[in-house]
């Protein structure tokens, strides 16, 4: 099994570059932002608890999400791998990973980082909050404190990808096409 991380700012592309690279690597893809909107769509409790965070631009409890994760891996194996969006985003979700990939003898693959400057964020979220109306996109103070939880918290990540020598940065700024081409020759050397 291949393990990719997709890595980058709110509004990088994440999601938009996602479909492509599932398709041409036979990829599961976890988004836990997905799946926390699916909760909270379905009025669950623990989509209840996720709620106010997100609107919020906080991040939910690590647990909440390293469970979903392992769920995910529990239940799809007719794949070649999984694609890792928005997971893991402190460091304690990465050690979490690492522990639960360890238990099946198995590492992250690679990370590719979807590098883009913040006030292109900005800019990226609000026009994508006009077509997929995210109540996380359409405030600029909650788009405001998405930034600096990625500063914060998600940012010491490429640390400490880098260190193990599975930290893989792309510029993001180009057009869709442009980065899923960068992409791919990363990708292509797993
Ligand atoms: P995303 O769709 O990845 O932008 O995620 C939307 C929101 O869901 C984030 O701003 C967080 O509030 C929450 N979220 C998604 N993934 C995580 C995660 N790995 N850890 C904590 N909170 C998360």
């Amino acid at each position: 099994m291949k393990y990719y991380i997709l890595f980058g700012p709110p509004g990088a592309g994440k999601g938009t570059q996602a479909t492509a690279m599932v398709e041409k690597y036979n990829l599961h893809h976890i988004s836990t932002g997905a799946l926390l909107r699916k909760e909270i769509a379905a009025g669950t409790e623990l989509g209840i608890q996720a709620k106010t965070l997100i609107e919020n631009g906080c991040l939910v409890p690590d647990e909440i999400v390293e469970g979903m994760i392992e769920n995910e891996f529990k239940n799809v194996t007719d794949v070649d791998g999984f694609l890792l969006d928005g997971f893991p985003r402190t460091l304690a979700q990465a050690e979490a990973l690492d522990a639960i990939l360890a238990n099946e003898n198995d590492t992250v693959t690679a990370t590719v980082s979807i590098m883009i400057p913040d006030e292109m964020i900005m800019q990226r979220i609000k026009g994508r909050a006009l077509k997929e109306g995210r109540a996380d996109d359409a405030k600029e103070d909650v788009i405001n404190n998405r930034i600096v939880t990625y500063h914060n918290q998600t940012e010491p990540l490429i640390g400490y990808y880098s260190t193990a020598g599975k930290y893989h940065e792309i510029d993001g700024t180009g057009s869709i096409e442009e980065v899923r081409k960068l992409i791919f020759e990363v990708m292509d050397r797993f």
